[in-house]
């Protein structure tokens, strides 16, 4: 079987989005890029039950490459991903407030200052439907230098140089989305922070956590 060790971490990391609760059901998918190729999880199967076989690989065109199973039916999406960005893997949820802050807003309010993690202000993709080559174009559109997006009246979406990179951002969006809608939510002023300050946190965050090595 090829890419056994990514396959796995595929299944590894849908088991991580439903302990976090960053998905209901099947909701969302995981890939990683390797050259030509996409390891993509399944459609539509259940997390608990998913093995590193069902795993699919297609190529960058779509083209099947191993795998029995269909692949997600985001799979056009996280091509135009890695087609439009130097990203290595994608990760996709439906978590509930990056979902809900999706549907009031068209950027997320700069009342974080992990904005800065994602690259700058969040953009959120207009609506399409699920699986379409529209939602691949709107979503690739606004991760434009970005490493996250949310995607209207769905979910959300982050990038990363690796998989573990990738999906360590879906907490912390989600958690960003929280903040901003329980200030919302209180009906008072938000402290909202201005362009320069992100731009400035933007390189603060470049060598956050950076320690030497042991
Ligand atoms: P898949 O199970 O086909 O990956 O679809 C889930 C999803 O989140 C669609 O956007
Ligand atoms: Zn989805």
């Amino acid at each position: 079987m090829l890419y056994e060790k990514e396959r796995q971490d595929v299944v590894d990391t849908c088991l991580f989005m439903m302990r976090e609760n960053l998905v209901v059901g099947t909701a969302g998918n995981v890939s990683i890029r390797v050259g030509d190729h996409v390891i993509i999880s399944p459609s539509g199967v259940d997390y608990e039950t998913m093995t590193a076989e069902d795993v699919v690989v297609h190529d960058m065109a779509g083209n099947h490459v191993e795998g029995r199973l269909k692949p997600s039916s985001e799979l056009p999406l996280h091509i135009a991903v890695y087609e439009s960005t130097d990203a290595v893997a994608v990760t996709h949820n439906h978590a509930v407030a990056s979902t809900a802050l999706g549907l009031v807003v068209d950027e997320i309010p700069t009342s974080h200052y992990y904005s800065a993690m994602f690259g700058g202000v969040i953009r959120v993709a207009p609506y399409a439907e699920f699986g379409t080559d529209d939602l691949a174009v709107n979503v690739s559109k606004a991760l434009e230098g970005r490493t996250g997006a949310l995607m209207k009246n769905h979910g959300a979406i982050t990038i990363g140089p690796t998989l573990k990179k990738a999906v360590d951002l879906l907490p912390i969006l989600e958690y960003v989305c929280d903040i901003q809608l329980k200030a919302m939510a209180t009906g008072a002023p938000i402290a909202l922070l201005g362009e320069e300050q992100i731009e400035s946190a933007v390189t603060g965050m470049k060598d956050y956590g950076k320690q030497p090595a042991k």
